[in-house]
């Protein structure tokens, strides 16, 4: 097995995606010797320990990342700036700080005026979760064949970068760098607005009338149980997704709301071949997906 990367891992936040982490760096090796647990309350902490995936668990965020190489924040993107100020002190120089959250220019400039001289700010978004949340729903395999994209801000180490990168690898992850800006108007068209329509669609049909709403449940054909899926997501790490990558979720609805102007126009007009084309350019979407083994 590999040279562990990391004397001290500290996972700032252990739900899904910390939690994965914790266990992957458990089962497959290679990442860190220590795995140092946090979570905001005692409960989760106390969870933690019971299902014994960290080797250290730490109510105070300072104390965790105390003496860690790296540090990622894994909790909602809101919670960033707070919990930067607090551990920035304790950081050692030549330790890596870096977080998974789901908006990346939010997060460079939430967590970058905190970063102390000497500490490699590497930030980074596994393209990968489920529905569930909190430490009971992680798993080691969450990360395999799914991308992880880093956006370290121009001029980061680059030692210190290929090291991120490789703890990814490890967990199974595909890596990518990317300028943040960019990132996040990739993740508002493939993530942040499928949401968006999820959470939107199921709004729509409660909504309806007491008789229809029941009828909607108990019939619910698979598109609509696919979105219930999707908008069963945890509601604040969501609000501050939407609030923290506003521009570029804005603009993708944008868009998305004149193509859907432009479809019920020709459904009104009986154009077939506008139908036609936009079902069969979104099946060659799903097979291009099933052919990269992203499906
Ligand atoms: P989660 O399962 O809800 O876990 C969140 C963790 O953060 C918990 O340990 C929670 O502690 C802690 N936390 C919450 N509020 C906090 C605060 N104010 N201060 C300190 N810790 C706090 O969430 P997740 O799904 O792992 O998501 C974590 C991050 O990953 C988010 O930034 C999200 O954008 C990103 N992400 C999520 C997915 C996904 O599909 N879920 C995919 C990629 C990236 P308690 O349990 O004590 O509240």
């Amino acid at each position: 097995m590999a040279e562990p990367i990391f004397n001290r891992l500290a996972l700032i936040g252990t739900g899904l995606i910390g939690g994965s982490i914790a266990r992957a760096s458990r089962e497959f090796g290679g990442i860190a010797k220590t795995v140092v647990a946090n979570t905001r309350s005692q409960k989760s902490l106390d969870r933690v320990a019971e299902l014994g995936f960290a080797d250290v668990c730490e109510l105070d965020p300072a104390k965790a990342a105390e003496g860690a190489d790296c540090v990622i924040l894994c909790s909602p993107v809101g919670t960033y700036a707070a919990l930067a100020e607090q551990i920035a002190p304790v950081l050692m120089p030549g330790a890596i700080l870096s977080d998974v959250g789901s908006t990346k220019q939010s997060v460079i400039r939430d967590i970058g005026p905190f970063v102390p001289d000497g500490v490699h700010f590497v930030p980074s978004h596994p393209m990968a979760g489920t529905e569930f949340s909190g430490p009971e729903s992680g798993f080691a395999d969450l990360f395999k064949g799914r991308w992880c994209i880093l956006t370290p801000p121009p001029g980061t180490d680059e030692t210190a970068v290929t090291r991120l990168d490789t703890i990814w690898q490890r967990m199974g992850a595909l890596t990518a760098r990317m300028d943040a800006a960019h990132h996040d108007r990739v993740a508002a068209i493939v993530s942040h607005l499928p949401h968006l329509i999820a959470f939107t669609i199921c709004g729509t049909a409660d909504d309806l009338a007491d008789e229809t709403r029941q009828e909607v449940l108990k019939f619910a054909a698979a598109g609509f149980r696919d979105f219930t899926r999707i908008a069963a997501s945890d509601p604040t790490m969501w609000c501050d997704i939407f609030l923290n990558n506003k521009d570029a979720v804005l603009e993708m609805l944008a868009r998305f709301s004149e193509d859907a102007q432009a479809m019920a126009r020709a459904i009104r007009w009986g154009d077939t071949a506008y139908i036609e084309d936009k079902i069969v350019r979104s099946r060659k979407i799903r097979q291009s997906l099933i052919e990269l083994k992203q499906a």
